[in-house]
């Protein structure tokens, strides 16, 4: 073999080899591109609660649940013929409950804002964009056929037009007793108890609907995780037959109890406390 022609073919193998070598490079920093390492995880604490929220038939199935649950109890109610002379009644809170504010959280996440924001949340109830959760028309309009009165009572604060605010919301969306003789909101306390009480005085109250436990009783007001589990506990016959609870998976007092206020601000600390929350129960930990 002349030497020139072996030549030729060692230069070729080393293109060759540089060739695979490149392609190979290129194949792994593509693949690297496109996976994220697994530890970064999801961009927004938020996301997997807006988005069950925004899609999963189930989550709008549960609504229809608490309220047939509701439907129910009333109906027995009216059947009973009690010797109490007080009229039936039914006490509901709004936010999560009777109201959906799924178009305030989907702001969020467009923002890239993983915490609720009281500012934007002002903002978004003036707008007006409230929506009826699923069932919750059909259910108020069965009690006021059925001449059982309900009272709405929430807490916010949007100053001087809370009142003004909510009211709009309810006429907007056609529910029944949106009056003031009906609708109490409370702005300096989310303690409903004593207004419940007042409302029980005068009325036969069949159930209390909500999506926090604070809507059924202020003794569940605690911070910790587990004295707040084992006073729902000592309370499990209530649920589904006094108590009629909704899903809230982005707000409320559970998120109190993580972070220590119903608000937290966005910060690295209470995204470390959050993940330590997720991680209570933990395989290999
Ligand atoms: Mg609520």
């Amino acid at each position: 073999m002349p030497l020139t022609f072996f030549s030729e073919m060692e230069a070729a193998k080393v293109v060759l080899n540089r060739r695979t070598i490149l392609l190979v490079l290129c194949v792994s920093l593509s693949s690297c591109a496109l996976i994220q390492p697994a530890s970064e995880g999801p961009r927004n604490n938020l996301l997997y609660s807006v988005a069950w929220q925004q899609t999963a038939a189930e989550y709008k199935a549960l609504y229809h649940q608490g309220f047939n649950l509701a439907r129910t109890r009333v109906e027995r109610a009216l059947e009973n013929n009690s010797n109490d002379d007080r009229p039936l009644a039914v006490i509901s809170d709004l936010d999560a409950t009777l109201l959906d504010a799924a178009d305030y959280w989907g702001y969020l996440i467009g923002k890239d804002a993983d915490f609720f924001d009281d500012g934007d949340w002002d903002s978004w109830i003036a707008e007006n964009r409230v929506t009826a959760t699923p069932g919750a028309l059909e259910f108020l309009q069965f009690c006021l056929a059925n001449n059982v009165e309900v009272f709405y009572v929430s807490n916010r604060d949007q100053g001087e037009n809370t009142d003004a605010y909510a009211l709009t919301q309810l006429k907007n969306l056609n529910f029944p007793f949106s009056d003031p003789e009906h609708v109490f909101i409370l702005r300096d306390t989310s303690n409903k108890e004593v207004l419940q009480r007042q409302i029980m005085e005068r009325y036969d109250v069949v159930v209390l609907l909500g999506d926090n436990l604070n809507d059924f009783s202020r003794r569940y007001y605690v911070t910790d995780v587990e004295e707040r589990e084992a006073l729902m506990s000592e309370d499990q016959e209530h649920f589904g037959s006094r108590y009629i609870l909704f899903p809230n998976p982005t707000d409320g007092h559970w998120i109190r109890a993580i972070y220590g206020e119903s608000e937290p601000p966005p910060s690295a600390e209470n995204r470390e406390l959050l993940k330590k929350a997720a991680m209570r129960r933990s395989w290999g930990s």
